[in-house]
């Protein structure tokens, strides 16, 4: 870890005014040299003369930072309207409004905000707004035409995740909606629309109302901008039928690519390998190192630092930071905290709770372990290495089996060349790339679009609650797969969200719809009411929806098993989980008494380190699950995210099982009957649904005792098929609980 400065502590000289005003001129500077400053008049031309933009920019000319503020200044904020930009990640978000915060001088939250699921730090005074790509989706839902927005940019959409493509879709018809007059419009509520904008507050209605009664009443028109780091706008333009693109000139420096003269068999090797001989053999400048994952970003940090140990003293000035996608709890404001003469203050901080990141400026190199994070949504400065080992997990489906897995997969022509270009911002720089060169001409051109390669259950969950009965004739970009939009609504069928006439159903399909959570998972909560344990499933659903809890380094492996084995319960992972939550949930509020909470907050590191848990999931898993309280001072949250609030709101009944683990087998069985698995007699197990054959991953504490019948949440594939997170089961519950799918014959 970097050396930290706690919050609050003595800055640099001069005081803390002096620091602010040289802060804020250091920013204005930096501000007025990016490639965007030189355009932004034009920019704002453009777009008040085009209804959709597209730009094309590199990565770090500025856009996602500047383009909100141009459009602030430029007046497209009046009467109260919003800009939204949507981001394909959560850290994303969160990083960019956190700057842009800074640099416009206001406090997060004010007008300056961001939107994620399970964290809103939003207010009314909020007009900048970045937000998750898959959270405007959300709106949607409560706001058909998002009237609340005068400009929505969708950035970084070259990425094509499954949520941007579906949002450009919905997006699009959007637009032609706010273009017609309110009483051609379907389903909206004449009564509810004011300036422009569809209310909300029931008490606001009559005023409406009044206005209303004047004729050809518009919604106020919405100006769309597309951003995005690949050259090629072709393909955005002609899905908007032909709309305006154009190009941000980026500043980009020469960079020396390197590969491998034969394939690497272990790339974590090699990696590590590379890391040092940067380390000890080129000159000064960080290294940035594009890894896979947590799992893997974690490996290679503590082999990072357990080979620095066998370095002589002088040599071990190397700090390693990580980089994904776990965020902290607390949304702590240091913005205007200056770094202590001789540091550099760089502004990841917000991976780190209660502490900024300073780097001490001439001693250490640094290498930072990111996913493709850092490709092309945050900037990372300093850097002048690039790692590629060249891989990428994506997700993948097959249609066939209904089957969906995350598997690393080699990256694109693109993504290598974002990530190379990662290393020549501020100067010549070095990138290399851990796979032969013959290797690279052999990779696509480009990523296919995450939509022709997932489940879509919960893509066409969510077009159904936006009112899309017809999934196969929406206008995508590109078009998903017949059979995977065909399998999707089986499965859904198969949860009772659809009716026969395909339409969702009452209550369950629209409770799964409110829920933002994978459908399986939100039919399991639904369930769970019923089966009295949904106390248990809400505390099973937060913790499987974060990376994995337990972790098992290479040279500890039989400590850690040690150390797991006092939560590890006989009936599988999902109560071994529940444990974990528990015991962690009882070590905070012990040690939270006195309302220290900096103080619970660092017993739990500890107590999570000891225990071989990752201390960042398990506080994630808690925000998640944890009961909405007003996060962050006196702003209060407008939708609430919450899956527990939620969940009540629906009406559920919230009450817990008790020491009767078996309703809550039986509830998982309910839910998770389609990831049904039989034991082989080769000990592997085959999938009922799919008949893919399987093995338990060896984290389970299943893995030895291999029960007859098991349910599983994922599947993911490596060398072998593994599935993770599995429970046993009674193979005749099946039938029992899930008579749509199993007939007792089977
Ligand atoms: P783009 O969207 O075109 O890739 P950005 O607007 O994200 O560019 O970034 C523009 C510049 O702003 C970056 O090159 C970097 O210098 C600066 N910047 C962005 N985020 C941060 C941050 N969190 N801390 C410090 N500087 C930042
Ligand atoms: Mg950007």
């Amino acid at each position: 870890m970097p050396s930290m400065d706690p919050v609050g502590s003595k800055g640099s000289n001069g005081g803390p005014k002096a620091d602010f005003f040289a802060r804020k001129q250091r920013i204005e500077q930096q501000r007025k040299s990016l490639p965007i400053a030189s355009v932004e008049k034009r920019l704002m031309d453009e777009v008040r003369s085009h209804d959709i933009l597209i730009i094309v920019g590199e990565t770090g000319s500025g856009k996602t930072t500047q383009l909100p503020q141009y459009l602030f200044n430029a007046g497209f904020c009046r009467d109260g309207k919003i800009i939204g930009i949507t981001q394909p990640r959560r850290v994303a978000a969160v990083t960019v409004a956190k700057r842009v915060a800074e640099e416009c001088g206001v406090e997060m939250g004010q007008r300056v905000g961001y939107s994620i699921r399970f964290d809103d730090m939003t207010s009314s005074s909020t007009r900048i707004k970045y937000m998750t790509d898959g959270l405007l989706l959300r709106e949607a839902l409560l706001d058909k035409y998002l009237s609340k927005y005068s400009v929505i940019i969708v950035d970084e959409a070259h990425e094509r995740t499954v949520d941007t493509d579906v949002l450009l879709g919905i997006l699009k018809s959007v637009q032609k909606d706010r273009s017609r007059p309110i009483n051609q419009l379907p389903n909206i509520d004449h009564t509810k629309v004011n300036n422009g904008v569809v209310i909300d507050k029931e008490n606001d209605s009559q005023r409406a109302s009044s206005l209303n009664q004047c004729r050809g009443l518009k919604l106020s028109p919405l100006k769309l901008i597309i951003m995005s780091a690949s050259l090629d706008a072709r393909g955005f333009s002609e899905y908007f039928g032909g709309a305006r693109a154009v190009h941000v000139q980026g500043r980009q420096f020469p960079v020396d690519i390197f590969y491998t003269k034969a394939p690497e068999t272990d790339y974590l090797d090699a990696t590590l390998i590379t890391i040092f001989q940067i380390h000890l053999e080129e000159g000064a400048g960080d290294v940035l190192v594009f890894l896979t994952g947590q799992e893997e970003i974690e490996s290679v940090e503590r082999l990072v630092l357990e080979k620095l140990q066998q370095l002589p003293e002088e040599k071990r000035k190397l700090k390693v930071l990580p980089i994904y996608s776990s965020l902290p709890s607390e949304k702590q404001m240091q913005v205007f905290m200056p770094a202590p003469t001789g540091f550099r203050k760089v502004d990841l901080s917000f991976m780190f709770e209660f502490f900024s990141v300073v780097y001490d400026l001439d001693a250490f190199g640094y290498v930072i372990l990111a996913t493709n994070i850092a490709e092309t949504s945050v900037t990372i400065p300093g850097i002048k290495y690039v790692i590629d080992p060249g891989l990428v997990k994506a997700r993948t489906y097959s249609a066939r089996t209904g089957m969906e897995s995350l598997v690393v997969v080699p990256t694109s022509k693109a993504q290598a060349l974002q990530r190379s270009g990662r290393a020549g911002r501020e100067g010549p720089g070095k990138c290399f790339r851990l796979y032969p060169e013959r290797e690279f001409e052999k990779l696509s051109d480009s990523t296919v679009p995450e939509i022709k390669r997932c489940n879509l259950s919960k893509v066409v969950l969510q077009l159904k609650a936006l009112g899309v009965d017809d999934i196969i004739g929406f206008d995508f970009m590109e078009k998903p797969l017949r059979e995977a939009v065909i399998k999707s609504l089986e499965l859904l069928a198969l949860l009772g969200a659809l009716t026969e006439e395909s339409r969702l159903s009452k209550p369950v399909g629209h409770q799964m719809a409110r829920l933002p959570l994978d459908p399986t998972h939100a039919k399991a909560l639904i369930l769970a009411s019923q089966f009295n344990c949904l106390e248990e499933m809400l505390i099973t659903v937060a913790m499987l929806s974060v990376e994995s809890i337990f972790y098992a380094p290479r040279e500890k492996l039989e400590e850690a098993r040690t150390a797991a084995k006092c939560f590890s319960s006989l009936e599988g992972d999902h109560l071994t989980l529940i444990n974990v939550f528990r015991a962690s949930d009882e070590l905070f509020e012990k040690s939270k008494i006195g309302n220290n909470r900096e103080k619970a907050e660092k017993n739990m590191r500890k107590w999570c380190k000891e225990n071989f848990i990752n201390s960042r999931s398990v506080r994630q898993a808690r925000d998640i699950h944890r009961q909405a309280t007003s996060s962050f001072l006196s702003l209060k949250p407008k939708y609430d995210w919450q899956i527990r609030e939620n969940v009540e709101q629906m009406g559920l009944h919230v009450a817990s099982c008790g020491d009767d683990m078996l309703q809550f087998r039986r509830c998982l069985a309910a839910a998770f009957f389609l990831n049904a698995a039989l034991k082989q007699p080769d000990g592997t197990y085959r999938v009922l649904s799919s008949g893919q054959s399987v093995q338990i991953h060896p984290s389970s504490v299943l893995f030895r005792t291999k029960p007859d019948c098991l349910i599983f949440d994922e599947l993911v594939r490596t060398n072998h098929n593994y599935i993770r997170n599995v429970s046993r089961v009674d193979y005749l519950w099946l039938p029992e609980l899930a008579p749509q799918y199993y007939t007792l014959k089977e």
